[in-house]
């Protein structure tokens, strides 16, 4: 897991942040006893069994076995790689790390490192093309748009020009090699050998994450020829539905103003930022992922969606909503007047009317249901039946009970229909998710692990001194359990160094089916404190099962030979065996 960062650093980064501290940062933590504990962020669950350590500065979910410290949890939680997780901490402990030098295309720096370098290199590619003459008719297609010239340098807004190979030849002049320009999307192989550019003729985007590194590319043709966009295929540090456009230049408007407007495009983000609206950020599709409802959560409750009239009346639409309602977060919508988008209705309009369109939106129930009302008639009984029906998928996803009871109130007086009977049916609604989880593990290994030796493993865990003591008595062939006899040996290891054994820094070193049978150990024996004596008898207790355990078992094995010498009628071997078998009964009797 660790990398070439020297382990003392990362030890060191470790003693100087408070796990409870960071992982506030991103979720609500509620004081439990000696911990702390939240809903965990990493499966779905109602009811909190992610639990964070003070103490032991770790975290564990008994809920999903999600486990680690610190530098797991951001790598989760942000999607960093270990590097970029130690970066992060480092910075946050003033702790500095030894600079090590990463040029794209030298196969010592990390591939995401590789292809933020690259990304930022392109990005000023285009960026300098837009300004050059052959980028001409783009920029003043851009101008002519309303967009200026310092939205356009603070957007990095670029040009591809109208060649197959003008950004690989530049980056392969920059020492790039056209295996890695591939894995950051933007040369495509040919068939009969050889690359060219993805992007050509077009006026390109530049996607950010919030610290400003470019992730991919947008990128939009100047007439229209088919197809309108084209953007980066899924990288090593581009998922589809994972960022937000603008968000880098938006959080602080949106912090502070408390919502957020949503819409869809790369212009539509432009021209209303540009000309005043600080919280806004386009999802650049439709619908929204769960990451970036959770993401935006971060930054504020109140989320404002707006649609041009065509997809605003989308079911499709309506149901990816119910996301926010699952996050507990305030949703409305405004839909714009046909055939008009953000871009266009800024322009028409000025920024004042759209401003107005975002303060009188209407909240999700309201809209849905007029949405329904003038799809279905509600005259009728069918009618009714049917948009009590989809309205009730909404409204059984609020977690809130006095939200869920008074919406379901209102429903039934919109619609003339009686209390119970919406109710009752509201029973029936399965409220399969509007979405899909995360799954962070494909599948969970079940393992049989060993009692005594996992009884013995949290002893040692408690108590730094008695690791020295066992190491006395036992030997790791003495650990039968696979996974045990792994952290038992880097055990070992670190008090050989002279080291504690934390298990924070203990997680450095363990994979995660590994990781998480310490993390499980820790919070369960917290809470059985047991006096000197008892633990005493605790420990040679176990040491004795374990010796007899392994004494049995190469009894067991011995026999099995035994028999096996037997019936091949092998003396000499046969004799060799007994005789070890007899010392081994010896020894146990000693
Ligand atoms: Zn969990």
């Amino acid at each position: 897991m660790q990398g070439r960062i020297p382990e003392n650093i990362l030890d060191d980064i470790l003693a100087r942040v408070d796990i409870v501290e960071v992982i506030s940062g991103f979720l609500p933590l509620k004081k439990a006893g000696r911990n702390f504990k939240a809903c965990c962020p990493f499966h779905h669950e109602k009811t909190p069994s992610f639990m964070v350590s003070p103490d032991r500065q770790i975290y564990h979910c008994f809920g999903c076995g999600e486990s680690g410290n610190a530098f797991k949890f951001l790598m989760r939680y942000e999607r960093l790689d270990f590097p970029e997780a130690v970066e992060a901490l480092a910075s946050r402990a003033g702790v500095v790390l030894p600079r090590t030098e990463n040029f794209p295309g030298q196969p010592s720096s990390g591939i995401t490192t590789q292809l933020y370098k690259i990304n930022e290199l392109a990005a000023s590619f285009y960026s300098a093309n837009l300004n050059a003459p052959a980028g001409l008719k783009a920029k003043e297609y851009l101008l002519q748009r309303g967009i200026r010239q310092e939205t356009i340098s603070a957007l990095k807004l670029g040009f591809a020009p109208d060649n197959w190979d003008s950004l690989i030849n530049y980056l392969r002049s920059k020492g790039v090699s056209l295996g890695i320009l591939e894995k950051a999307g933007l040369a495509i192989g040919k068939e009969g050998g050889g690359f060219y550019d993805r992007f050509r003729n077009r006026i390109i985007f530049p996607i950010f994450d919030i610290k400003g590194r470019v992730l991919g590319f947008g990128a939009r043709v100047l007439d229209n020829s088919l197809p309108k966009y084209l953007n980066s295929p899924e990288t090593a540090v581009y998922t589809k539905g994972k960022n937000l456009y603008g968000f880098n230049l938006a959080k602080d408007g949106i912090r502070e103003n408390d919502f957020v407007a949503i819409v869809e495009g790369y212009l539509d983000f432009i021209l209303p930022f540009q000309e005043g609206l600080k919280s806004v950020t386009a999802s650049l599709g439709t619908a929204l992922t769960v990451e970036q409802a959770r993401f935006l959560k971060r930054y504020t409750h109140n989320v404002v969606m707006v649609y041009d009239a065509d997809t605003a009346g989308e079911l499709a639409t309506l149901r990816s909503l119910d996301i926010f309602i699952e996050e507990e977060m305030n949703v409305r919508v405004v839909s714009l007047p046909a055939g008009l988008d953000p871009d266009l209705f800024v322009r028409k309009e000025g920024i004042a009317a759209f401003k107005e369109k975002i303060a009188s939106a209407e909240n999700l129930f309201d809209y849905k249901l007029k949405v329904l009302k003038s799809r279905y008639n509600a005259k009728e009984i069918e009618g009714r039946a049917k948009v009590s029906g989809l309205m009730l998928e909404t409204i059984a996803r609020f977690k809130n009970a006095i939200l869920k009871s008074e919406y379901l109130k209102k429903l039934a007086q919109e619609l003339n229909l009686k209390e119970e009977a919406l109710l009752e049916e509201i029973r029936k609604v399965k409220t399969e998710k509007a979405y899909a989880y995360p799954q962070t593990k494909l599948e969970r290994k079940t393992y049989h692990t060993n009692a005594t030796e996992k009884l013995l493993m949290s002893l040692m865990l408690e108590e730094n001194g008695l690791v020295s003591r066992i190491r006395e008595s036992l030997d790791l062939e003495d650990f039968q359990d696979e996974r045990i006899s792994r952290i038992v040996s880097i055990m070992f290891n670190l008090v050989d160094q002279g080291k504690q054994v934390e298990p924070q820094i203990l997680m450095n070193h363990l994979g995660d089916d590994i990781s998480e049978l310490v993390s499980e150990s820790v919070f369960l024996t917290q809470n059985a404190p047991a006096s000197e004596a008892h633990r005493e008898k605790v420990v040679s207790d176990c040491i004795q099962r374990m010796k007899n355990e392994r004494l049995k078992l190469e009894r067991q094995r011995l026999h099995e030979q035994i028999k096996a010498a037997q019936h091949v009628g092998d003396e000499e071997l046969l004799s060799r065996l007994t005789e070890e078998f007899h010392c081994l009964i010896k020894k146990k009797a000693g």
